[in-house]
């Protein structure tokens, strides 16, 4: 492993495959949760079952002690017009909500952080589309992404397929980033731009892709727990995350159970996980 360009670090392809052993369990905990979220559940009964399936595979909530305040749980749950950071508790799941659950776990040491919206029972046509064109700009970016490539060719992939499903935000306050020895480190992946700009997309580099999209504008307030941050105005948001990396032979995401197959092969994009 060696340091690049403004602090990039560059994984062996070792060191990568370790990185796929943390993707899996974050992964895996995210699918948990999909099948644990329902009406009736609280935001704090699905973080103990993502630390209970974090703690006893080997890992390392790498959310629980991190920023200042220290954040204190597994998993972000943002419910609604929460975006991001919201902190799991009480808060019961009700039929009709969305909620967007962020996870992250260390495993011997590396990192992988992943994010999922899921939709409890019914839910408008329109909040099934806002988290139907976030999950896939996600995708749209992986694909975007080639060896000698730049990273703002992800974000710009991310912006011109929301803009081209219809009128939603997106957030600029946050980004993807890169990841391996720490959850965040540089380069920043912002999830809109031009093209062609930013540190080279090179073998041995690991990113996370995040957009955060919502029904309305792209800007965000910080509520009364430091943590939580929702729309200014009211609107609901998705948010959707996968760690991945580029091999000489293509794509490999590391945070999705099949490492990113079947949906790359989808979108004629080359696989290169192991
Ligand atoms: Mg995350
Ligand atoms: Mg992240």
């Amino acid at each position: 492993m060696g340091f690049r360009e403004r602090g990039i670090e560059i994984k062996t392809p070792d060191q990568i495959e370790k990185m796929r052993v943390a993707g899996l369990l974050t992964g895996e905990t995210l699918e948990l949760l999909r099948t644990s979220a329902r009406a009736g559940i609280s935001t704090g009964e699905l973080d103990a079952i993502a630390e209970e399936n974090i703690r006893s595979h080997g890992g390392i909530p790498s959310f629980k002690g991190y920023g200042h305040p220290p954040f204190p749980a597994t998993i972000c749950a943002s419910v609604n017009d929460q975006v991001v950071h919201g902190i799991p508790g009480d808060r019961v799941l009700v039929d009709g909500d969305i909620i967007s659950i962020d996870c992250g776990a260390i495993v011997d040491g590396w990192h992988g952080d992943a994010a999922i919206t899921v939709a409890i029972g019914e839910v408008p046509a329109e909040v099934v589309e806002l988290m139907r064109v976030t999950e896939e700009s996600m995708w749209q970016g992986f694909a975007a992404a080639r060896l000698g490539g730049r990273v703002s060719d992800i974000s710009h992939a991310v912006e011109s397929y929301v803009r081209s499903q219809g009128e939603y935000g997106i957030l600029e306050d946050f980004t993807g980033h890169g990841i391996g020895t720490e959850m965040h480190q540089p380069p920043n992946v912002p999830n809109y731009g031009r093209p062609g700009r930013g540190p080279k997309l090179e073998r041995g580099l690991a990113l996370a892709i995040e957009p955060m999209v919502t029904l309305g504008g792209k800007d965000t307030e910080v509520e009364d727990d430091d943590w939580t941050i929702v729309t200014e105005d009211g609107s609901w948001a998705a948010h959707f995350e996968h760690t991945f990396t580029i091999t000489p032979d293509g794509l490999w995401i590391l945070t999705a159970i099949d490492g990113g197959k079947a949906r790359l092969a989808e979108l004629g994009a080359p696989y290169g996980g192991s």
